[in-house]
């Protein structure tokens, strides 16, 4: 049987698994009429009905520590709303460590967790086999326990929701397809076919129609590639395999429990799995190697809620590591076993929001925490599409953080390692190896010859230390730690040279796009905050949310009247040129005509910078009177120029992000090792160094410098960062009213810290005040000054402590530690050596 449809909503949700159903539910909770749910089969026959139903709170990440805290709060609430139990256990959730590492790695999840308002404990071992016997203890060093979370029963939670749904007016039809989607303008026309069951398979019926929906919202699981292929997108959700076994009853267990709570869910994460009670049996859940990704080009027709053959050999090891964590379990018989598909996408995010290039079409996809995320999900999704912005910044979800380049086979093995890394230990310096190189710039060879460490920006190798000419391949990961890692010396040398002398830095990867054209003046003036500059000069500008948060960072370079290049992040590429485009689209007929291009592998950039710059630019620049051609009168601070350095034509900027005096050199790629090989000969007598970006993010924290993604994003006004003055408030601009309305929430402030003797902030750590005891923000940058010899940040702190002097501390390593507000720009605060003359 197939339910009845409306063929008018407001918004159609396509999926009724867990994310799908939360997605409807919180629409309509969050006030939006007509919103209907169409389920091609019964609800929950993805992936939701396999899962094993963890909820793990634990994630480095701030917006998925958000994320997943909503729905363990809200999926306890369900069954006052609804009546229906979802099964919930909190049982709690203890991470087990072997090793000091993986303790480091928990005490540094742990000062995320605090400004996110997650409660969690550490225990010893000796604690731990006080609680809970049947688990061996002598080779750990610790846990972290979360006692507020433990599993649920998937299917339950979603049919809860899709009751909440129900009851809010929500139409949930099952037994329909969607197979296109066409946009007419102001909506969406959506196709749709009836499925019937026949012979135990699901297959398409004559009865077809069309919906219109005003807004689409897409969570079909595994079925993402035809999503895609319907949207004529690239989505990166491929899933992979994902594997558990259930044991008989274990005596032990049986026998403990009579007398005893349940045991948490355990994970040792150095083994790679988690393990759970199940009717007196275990469940044991591995994240092995090897499990290959599936569906790269869509499901099966005949693959409904299917499972794959259970590959016992692959799992042999957790196998084993599980028998000695518990032993009784050892003598327990195998009862059953799930080997199912598990959406993931190259960085392990879902993709949650606008569609690349598409109006009203939102994406819900690649979610292979799915049961933990839904709830948090449907609920910003929804702010987001209801209210224009979610209440926390989810770009580090944005389903367009992955460029044009991005094809299925990187998606599929990306997604491979992801799956494998999932109990990796995640340093915040971790750059993942597969797929690699990919995108490099011609310098590549000459750079690593030279010793550089590579690092992944969208997809673009790019220098992030210069480690030793001869090091092995993996020395960067050897060098890895949640202190000072290996390469932490290097990055010393480097960020002294451009203090002291002169640094190379590459920045090719930044994104370049050209606007032009008789409307492009009036509408970029439209689009940023900042005065546009004068022709020959450049401004750093930002282009606002409609709630007046900051959408995107520019330098933008003039370079005639209507010739602009709009420099940015590399690593929002695609996402400063979605949003670029659809601004362009929807305001050209009110600007006049607006060229753009994306010149971003057009145009090579390097970065030199330090007292020395100037001599080294000096000795290779052709120029009818090369000794002026770089002095401030002929090329004064925060002006471009079109110079010659030997043949290569360049566009220079002065400007640095490092905060000396410097050029950033942006020149024809191709030429790119011409000019390589020019600028390190007369380098050399000034002793001039190659410099990664792990030097160039600490340099740029001395001067205050913000970095979009970290104090940069949708959760705070320029003001908040306290950018005012490249806030221009005599015009009217994108986001102004909203960003005025706003107010100051928090205030962007610099610190320094007495800070412990071998690690420095990563830029996620709890701020405190004097007391120690109030939070008071949060550190969203962190490094390691060597102008101050102290540990830096940058951070958001409530607005009466952001004057300079105002003492603070910060959690680091469980600890806290002093910190105090400097001034903006603690080096040079003058900017007298930016403007240095000679
Ligand atoms: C073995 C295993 C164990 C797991 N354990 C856990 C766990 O412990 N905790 C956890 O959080 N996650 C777990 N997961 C992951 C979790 O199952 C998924 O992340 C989650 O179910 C994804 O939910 P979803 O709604 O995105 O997708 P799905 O549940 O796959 O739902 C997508 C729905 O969309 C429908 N659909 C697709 N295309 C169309 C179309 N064109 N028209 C109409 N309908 C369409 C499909 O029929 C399907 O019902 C596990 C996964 C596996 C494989």
């Amino acid at each position: 049987m197939s339910d009845a449809l409306k063929t008018d909503v407001r918004a159609l949700v396509v999926g009724g698994g867990a994310v799908g159903t939360s997605i409807a539910y919180h629409l309509a909770r969050a006030g939006w009429g007509e919103v209907m749910l169409l389920e091609r089969d019964e609800l929950t026959s993805g992936s939701t009905w396999h899962a094993a139903g963890l909820l793990p709170l634990f994630n480095m990440s701030y917006a998925t520590t958000h994320i997943h805290k909503y729905s363990v709060d809200f999926y306890k609430t369900l069954e006052a709303e609804t009546g229906l139990n979802a099964g919930f256990h909190v049982v709690g959730n203890l991470r087990m460590a072997q090793t000091r590492a993986r303790m480091d790695e928990y005490m540094l999840y742990s000062t995320t967790a605090e400004t996110c308002g997650v409660h969690h404990e550490f225990l010893t071992p000796a604690e731990i086999a006080a609680r809970w016997p049947l688990v061996r203890t002598e080779d750990l060093i610790g846990a972290l326990f979360h006692p507020q979370d433990g599993y649920i029963n998937p299917a339950d939670v979603t049919m809860a929701m899709a009751k909440g749904a129900r009851q809010r007016g929500v139409l949930i039809a099952r037994k329909w397809q969607v197979d296109g989607y066409a946009w007419a303008g102001d909506h969406w026309q959506v196709a749709v076919t009836r499925m019937e069951e026949k012979g135990g398979n699901l297959v398409a019926s004559d009865e077809r129609t069309v919906i219109r929906a005003e807004h689409v919202v897409t969570a079909t699981g595994n079925h993402a590639q035809r999503t895609a292929r319907l949207l004529g997108l690239k989505i990166p959700a491929i899933p992979v395999e994902h594997q558990y076994i259930v044991t008989e009853p274990d005596p032990a267990l049986v026998a403990w429990r009579e007398s005893h709570p349940p045991h948490p869910v355990l994970r040792d994460a150095d083994a790679h799995w988690y393990v759970r009670e199940e009717r007196g049996g275990w469940i044991l859940g591995p994240y092995e190697q090897g499990a290959p990704a599936r569906f790269a080009y869509g499901v099966p027709e005949s693959f409904r809620a299917d499972l794959f053959p259970l590959d016992l050999e692959r799992i042999e090891e957790e196998y084993m590591s599980f028998i000695h964590r518990i032993p009784s379990a050892e003598t327990v018989g195998l009862k059953d076993d799930f080997n199912g598909p598990i959406c993931y996408t190259p960085d392990g995010n879902p993709l949650v929001g606008p569609a690349p290039g598409l109006r009203n079409m939102w994406l819900a996809e690649g979610f292979s925490f799915g049961i933990t995320a839904a709830g948090g999900t449907g609920y910003y999704l929804a702010q987001m599409m209801v209210e224009g912005e979610a209440g926390i910044d989810m770009a580090s979800l944005d389903p367009r953080r992955y460029g044009s380049w991005m094809t299925t086979e990187y998606a599929a093995r990306k997604n491979e390692e992801c799956y494998s890394h999932v109990f990796i230990l995640h340093h915040p310096d971790e750059e993942r190896e597969a797929c690699r190189p990919l995108r490099t710039a011609p310098a590549y060879d000459r750079q690593k010859a030279r010793g550089a460490q590579f690092g992944q920006v969208d997809g673009w190798e790019r220098p992030i230390y210069y480690g030793p000419p001869d090091a092995p391949a993996d020395f960067d990961h050897q060098a890895r730690s949640f202190r000072r890692g290996g390469w932490w010396p290097h990055a010393v040398t480097e960020a002294r040279a451009i203090r002291e002398g002169v640094g190379l830095i590459d920045a090719t990867a930044f994104a370049k796009h050209r606007i032009s054209g008789p409307g492009a003046t009036a509408f970029l003036d439209w689009y940023t905050t900042n005065r546009l500059p004068k022709v020959g000069r450049i401004n750093l500008t930002y282009a606002l949310t409609d709630a007046g948060t900051v959408r995107s960072e520019y330098t933008i370079v003039r370079m005639g009247d209507s010739d602009y290049t709009l420099v940015s992040a590399g690593a929002w590429n695609a996402y400063d040129e979605d949003v670029l485009y659809a601004a362009i689209g929807e305001r050209e007929a009110e600007f006049g005509r607006i060229n753009t291009e994306d010149v971003t592998t057009k145009w090579g950039v390097f970065a030199i910078a330090g007292p020395k710059s100037r001599d080294v630019l000096r000795a290779v620049i052709r120029d009818a009177d090369p000794a002026t051609a770089l002095t401030n009168a002929r090329f004064p601070w925060l002006s471009a120029r079109r110079i010659e350095l030997g043949m290569c034509p360049v566009t220079a900027i002065r400007v640095a992000y490092t905060g000396e005096l410097g050029w950033e050199l942006h020149h024809p790629i191709e030429m790119q090792n011409y000019l390589f090989d020019l600028l390190e000969k007369a380098g050399a007598p000034q002793g001039m160094t190659l410099v990664g970006a792990r030097a160039q993010n600490w340099l740029r924290q001395e001067k205050s410098y913000r970095a979009f993604g970290n104090e940069l994003g949708r959760d705070a006004t320029p003001l908040e960062a306290d950018l005012a003055r490249f806030v221009d408030l005599s015009k009217d601009f994108r986001g102004k009213a909203a960003m005025e309305k706003t107010g100051i929430r928090s205030l962007c402030v610099t610190v320094l810290i007495d800070g412990p003797a071998d690690a420095d902030p990563w830029g996620k750590e709890a701020l405190y005040a004097a007391d120690g005891v109030t939070r008071v923000g949060r550190l969203t940058s962190g490094g390691y000054s060597v102008v101050f010899g102290r540990q830096i940040g940058l951070g958001y702190v409530r607005p009466d402590l952001a004057t300079p002097g105002t003492r603070l501390k910060v959690r680091m390593l469980r600890e806290l530690w002093d910190a105090e507000v400097t001034v903006d720009s603690p080096h040079d605060p003058q900017n007298a050596r930016l403007r240095a003359d000679g």
